[in-house]
């Protein structure tokens, strides 16, 4: 017997059985990997697998939103925190992590936990009764979704999202590339010298350029006229909206120099590293619906990649989430069947760590409606509560998009400031309000 049924083993899922079990309660956590059923992302059947970057995004918790995140879910004894620190490689500022060895330590804690039993099943229809959370993912599989369309009477509604391609370390010619971060900038875990760079010149951008309007697209007419995660834009797409675009986007050569010349390039692709060993590297920003063939003849003309062997091509994939803001109560209830939890990125939370304290949340919150007692919901001065407002009440549900933790989503700060200044203003005024809450429920990491 269990206590409550979790479905989806993904980033969500799995924090919010860590939390409800380490409260005590005995939780069933179904996930069709494993049973037969993959999503077309995934490609094991580990829990919390990553199915695109390997990269948490910046870990700097005093200036960047996503870092205070990590650090308030690191304060609530995250699992996925705590396995992200135990498997990071290096990157700069940024918290990127081995992918496998982060997975098989999130499948192996959640495995040994007395207190719960993961089910390899697919689940297709809504439970009627019992506590339940829904942490199913931007993939959602179809029966299943369907039933979500039903209970919830709302069009599901369907996105592109983008892979970027992985290339072999030893095919990356290294007399041409070069490794540095942008600035030479070391942050934690970082060495200064965590990207290589592969160079260059306008020549080689404009023919590239063109070569990528040029190539051919994947098509899918069922989702035309469907917008794009900007997060996960591809990058033919961006090169669509002008010869510059990507010049001054993913592919800016500013702060960095080119050993050869001494010089910034005029354009660069960056590679950052994809697994502890560095055997793989992930080209950045290079999230692609390129049809294959053409993704591998364009991608070796750059220069550094002319043999580049490639682990994995760039890809398409759907994306699931409903209108949390009509939908789900302040604590990620559906509305209509309160016994019914969301959680993860299929709240309309975008990104691996907002999905995994989306699903840190409704763990914690179907802990204190187990145990009886009602937990307050974050202050939205918190990067957890600014998320959490955006999801159940701030954002419009009609225009309702999927959305990474940002300063704009924290009620303003008063007055004028610097904008270095506010970014320290709006991270030191979360950390009070979380040592208030936190006093406030009662709450620590092992509480
Ligand atoms: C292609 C793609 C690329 C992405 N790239 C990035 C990125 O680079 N960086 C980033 O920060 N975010 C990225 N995201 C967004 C998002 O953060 C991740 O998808 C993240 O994994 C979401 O976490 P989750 O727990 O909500 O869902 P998931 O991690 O997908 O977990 C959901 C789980 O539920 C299981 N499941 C689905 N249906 C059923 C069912 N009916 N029964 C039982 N189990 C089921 C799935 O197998 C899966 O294990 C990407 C999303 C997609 C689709």
């Amino acid at each position: 017997m269990h206590d409550i049924h979790i479905i989806g083993g993904g980033l969500a899922g799995s924090e919010a059985a860590w939390q409800l079990a380490n409260k005590g309660f005995r939780v069933r956590l179904s996930e069709m990997r494993g049973s037969g059923t993959m999503t077309p992302a995934h490609q094991t059947e580990g829990l919390a697998e990553l199915v695109c970057s390997n990269s948490f995004r910046s870990d700097d918790a005093q200036n960047n939103a996503v870092g205070l995140l990590h650090q308030e879910m690191r304060d609530l004894g995250s699992l996925i925190m705590a396995e992200g620190d135990r498997h990071k490689v290096p990157a700069g500022s940024a918290l990127a992590v081995d992918r496998d060895g982060f997975s098989d330590g999130v499948t192996a804690a959640l495995t040994a936990h007395p207190n719960i039993e993961i089910v390899r099943e697919r689940v297709d229809r809504l439970p009627e009764a019992g506590l339940t959370i829904i942490a199913t993912g931007p993939l959602t599989a179809p029966g299943l979704a369907e039933s979500i369309g039903i209970a919830t009477g709302k069009d599901q509604l369907a996105f592109f999202d983008a892979i970027a391609p992985i290339v072999h370390r030893e095919s990356i010619d290294m007399e041409t590339a070069w490794f540095q971060s942008r600035w030479n900038k070391v942050g934690p875990g970082g060495t200064g010298k965590d990207y290589i760079n592969c160079p260059m010149t306008k020549e080689q951008y404009l023919a590239f350029h063109a070569a990528l309007l040029a190539g051919e697209k994947t098509e899918f007419r069922e989702w035309e006229n469907v917008p794009y995660f900007e997060g996960c834009m591809p990058v033919e797409v961006m090169a669509e909206r002008g010869v510059d675009t990507l010049r001054f986007g993913p592919m800016k050569g500013v702060g960095l120099d080119d050993p050869r010349t001494g010089r910034w390039p005029y354009a660069v692709v960056q590679l950052r590293q994809d697994n502890a060993s560095g055997t793989l590297w992930n080209m950045v920003g290079f999230q692609t619906k390129l049809k294959y063939a053409d993704q591998v003849a364009l991608f070796r003309t750059i220069p550094g990649l002319e043999k580049a062997e490639f682990a994995r091509l760039g890809g398409l994939h759907r994306n699931t989430f409903i209108k949390s803001p009509e939908l789900l109560d302040g604590e990620l209830r559906l509305r209509s069947a309160p016994h019914i939890r969301f959680a993860g990125q299929i709240t309309g939370c975008e990104g691996y760590v907002e999905s995994s304290a989306i699903g840190l949340l409704a763990g914690r919150f179907a802990a204190a409606e187990l145990a009886g007692e009602t937990l307050a919901p974050p202050p939205r001065e918190m990067a957890l509560g600014a998320l959490l407002s955006h999801i159940t009440g701030e954002a419009e549900a009609e225009t309702y998009q999927p959305m990474n933790v940002n300063f704009g989503l924290f009620p303003p700060i008063p007055g004028k400031t610097k904008k270095a200044d506010r970014k320290q203003m709006y991270t030191g005024r979360a950390r009070e309000a979380m040592q208030g809450w936190m006093a406030q429920s009662s709450l620590s990491p092992a509480s």
